[in-house]
């Protein structure tokens, strides 16, 4: 029997004969040796081998309340005694999804009050592209297909999801589908030349009125951006960047989609990301920090307009997935959500960020291969680099000192997540202070360490 009292090489060889890892090559994996995590609580995670790790991505930038939850393990079972499945397509429907639905539009910003279930961000993005074509086809302009979305930018790796982000790499594994462009994305540091900032972003946002103009507006249905990049590398835009994305969005009466997979639930100090940004949207993608990751469960978050366009025509709307709206799934987030509420989890992240954690993170710029320093709400970045002022790349290939970096980091037993030569963080909302100074030290450790090998 396969359990955690096997030794580590024992596990690993069995992960490494059988099981393929997500974004990973698995004969590298197999030579590095593979982590065995089992177990975790708040912010730490342990592992076979008896450390205790602290996890500075939230797992995949999902455990907003942090591991180990009773009440949410609870919740799951209450709902599976009850109802432990039923569908939501035809005519039917169940109060875990009635209940999660009303919830999020009362969170939700504006208007928008509806929503469509998936299991993933990849899915509910899906249900996006599908969405956003069939309001413009049912106000009969089917000629609106067009998606517009960015390089860099990450919304999922379905087809469709993969085919909205804009990363050269999974474009490059299998392709992409048809009817969506990209633009330049708003990344001062690495784009920006001899612009400032502020008139960096105005020339990024400025590409999509240029986009729209060549494509010819009446084949435009939707932009799609992440209000801050995370998985690019935790790209906050200049200032100017979204107001002038929803002036032309506004203007040319295009659908601004805003996947908010990372930062909704409270990540950047706001329940929603869209909040801190000061952006409208038509359509939010969740999904993450939704059930904290307790449950696989994503969503659209859709305005009432494209609602009851949607909604009201003579067809149906020919799309959906046998868990959209699991009972369970939609049990554990309700119960997430009480508890982000009833512990004021959102004033926790911007207590504990500004200035607790923005102060030391930002006094890591004094390291000596430290550039740039970004932090909003509790996620952030660190641009590593060989000279600040110049803002240079290193010689050797792009992710090479990154990968270093993480892999200190990960010695001291700290996770951060590398983009190259970016560093990230996106830890558990539940963080304390004594544990952010725990967080920072093990940093600045592996930040020496890694100097002192690319150095000599
Ligand atoms: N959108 C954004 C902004 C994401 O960061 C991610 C995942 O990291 C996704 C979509 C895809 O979500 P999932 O992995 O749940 O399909």
């Amino acid at each position: 029997k396969i359990t955690n009292h096997l030794p580590t090489a024992e596990l690993q060889a069995l992960d490494a004969a059988h099981h393929m890892h997500p974004f990973t090559s698995d004969g590298a994996l197999a030579k590095r040796g593979v982590r065995v995590i089992t177990g975790a609580k708040g912010v730490w995670l342990n592992d076979s081998e008896g450390h205790r790790i602290i996890d500075g991505m939230a797992g995949l930038w999902c455990v907003n309340v942090g591991y180990g939850r009773h009440e949410l393990a609870q919740a799951a079972a209450r709902q599976m005694e009850e109802l432990s499945y039923y569908n939501t397509f035809f005519m039917t429907t169940h109060v875990p999804a009635i209940a999660l639905a009303a919830k999020l539009a009362e969170l939700a910003p504006g208007d928008l009050n509806h929503v469509f279930f998936a299991s993933s961000g990849s899915e509910a993005n899906d249900t996006n592209i599908r969405l956003v074509r069939r309001y413009w086809d049912v106000k009969g302009q089917p000629g609106k297909r067009t998606i517009i979305a960015r390089r860099n930018g990450y919304h999922g790796s379905t087809m469709g999801g993969g085919s909205l982000g804009g990363m050269a790499p999974i474009h490059a594994t299998g392709g992409i589908i048809d009817g969506i462009v990209h633009i330049g994305q708003p990344h001062w540091w690495a784009e920006g030349g001899e612009m400032t900032p502020e008139e960096f972003g105005l020339a990024r946002a400025q590409e999509l009125e240029a986009k729209i103009l060549e494509l010819g507006v009446e084949n435009v249905a939707a932009f799609i951006g992440e209000p801050i990049q995370g998985a690019g590398g935790v790209i906050v835009p200049p200032s100017t960047y979204w107001p002038e994305i929803q002036r032309i969005c506004d203007k040319y009466g295009i659908l601004l989609i805003v996947d908010e997979v990372i930062t909704g639930f409270g990540r950047t100090g706001n329940w929603f990301g869209s909040q801190t940004m000061g952006i409208k949207p038509h359509i939010m993608t969740i999904a993450k920090g939704l059930s904290s990751g307790y449950q696989p469960i994503g969503g659209s978050i859709v305005c009432d307009e494209i609602a009851h366009v949607v909604g009201n025509a003579d067809d149906d709307f020919n799309h959906g997935y046998t868990y959209s709206g699991h009972p369970v799934a939609a049990a554990v987030a309700l119960e997430n959500l009480r508890i982000i509420e009833e512990e004021k989890i959102v004033d926790h992240v911007r207590d504990v960020a500004h200035p607790y954690l923005a102060e030391r993170w930002h006094a890591l710029a004094d390291h000596p291969m430290v550039g740039d320093t970004k932090l909003v709400g509790l996620m952030g970045s660190l641009q590593l680099t060989p000279n600040k002022e110049k803002r240079a790349k290193f010689a050797a290939k792009p992710g090479t000192v990154g990968l270093k970096t993480r892999e200190r980091c990960f010695k001291n037993n700290l996770v951060m997540r590398h983009v190259y030569d970016r560093m990230i963080i996106s830890p558990p909302l539940v963080i304390t202070t004594a544990e952010i100074d725990e967080l920072i030290a093990r940093a600045k450790l592996s930040l020496d360490e890694a100097y002192k090998i690319v150095k000599d």
